[in-house]
């Protein structure tokens, strides 16, 4: 497995042999099974495999944030390693924004809403990383998760306005065993705020299932899955969506399936999780 930084060897590790598709898995590292689960389909489906290892600084708003988000390489290299990825890329920040950078990516309607509304500024520095991680690499496919709905649309968004010549993969959340969606940020939480972090699936598996029943109303659906949060000590919901899969905008009564997504702080870490109704 090869560690590069520099863009120069990137390229020419990418370009060693042009017969071969590659699968580009991007990260922020501290990677967990949610990570890998991409990294196992990108080799599934790719000649070779390579993931981005990159604290975006642009894409945090508060920099007590950035500075609190866990990292350890060494642990990273050895999991990658273990699952058979080719290459991993590590930029440095001075690789990534040169003195004098000046360029950003902006997509306009569809990161007002969300994570676009509490997190300003947030999406623009995900997609000028993500388009800069394309550019470069030119991946035949790139894999994201569904643990980032949001982002996940934004990007697709991206790649047709821009045409990047690529496929977005988007693979399912993973879960432990109670159900919390894998995060890096779960490793902040205490043994007890772990337990109260699976308030965000109970309540969207409880708004799911009030839906099978036959509740279409988004406001009382809502309404649950507010009560269910505020009953847990510590949590501070950021907000709770039902939105139209296709724009994000909310919807009243859910006829053609849903996007229910939520963003609600356990203690003071922000935490996020999402279900689709088809
Ligand atoms: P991050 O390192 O948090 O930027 O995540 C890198 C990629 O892994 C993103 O595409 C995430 O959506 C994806 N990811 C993170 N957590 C999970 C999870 N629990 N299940 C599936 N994919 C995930």
């Amino acid at each position: 497995m090869n560690v590069f930084g520099k863009i120069v060897d990137i390229r020419k590790a990418r370009w060693a042999n042009r017969q071969e598709s590659w699968g580009l898995v991007p990260t922020m590292g501290f990677l967990h099974e949610g990570h890998l689960s991409l990294v196992r389909r990108a080799k599934a489906e790719n000649d070779r495999v390579a993931v981005s290892i990159f604290v975006n600084p642009t894409q945090f708003n508060e920099s007590s944030d950035l500075d609190a988000y866990p990292r350890d390489l060494q642990r990273d290299l050895a999991m990658l390693k273990a699952e058979g990825v080719d290459l991993v890329w590590t930029p440095t920040i001075e690789d990534a924004y040169p003195t004098g950078y000046q360029t950003n990516v902006t997509v306009t309607d569809i990161t007002t809403k969300l994570e676009g509304a509490s997190r300003p500024g947030h999406f623009q520095g995900v997609t000028t990383v993500v388009a800069k991680l394309f550019n470069v690499f030119q991946p035949d496919r790139a894999y994201f998760g569904q643990k980032d709905a949001q982002q996940v649309a934004v990007i697709q968004q991206m790649v047709r306005d821009l045409n990047f010549n690529l496929n977005i993969v988007v693979c399912p959340i993973e879960r432990d065993e109670h159900g919390l969606a894998l995060s890096s940020r779960n490793s902040r939480l205490s043994e007890d705020g772990r337990k109260r972090a699976l308030c965000l699936s109970q309540a969207l598996r409880s708004a799911v299932a009030a839906y099978n029943d036959g509740e279409k109303n988004c406001t009382t659906l809502k309404l649950m899955m507010t009560a269910h949060i505020n009953n847990v000590a510590g949590s501070k919901i950021d907000y709770i969506s039902i939105a139209d899969r296709m724009s994000l905008d909310e919807i009243e009564i859910i006829e053609n399936g849903a996007l229910l997504s939520m963003a609600v702080f356990i203690d003071d870490i922000r935490l996020i999780d999402n279900m689709i109704i088809e």
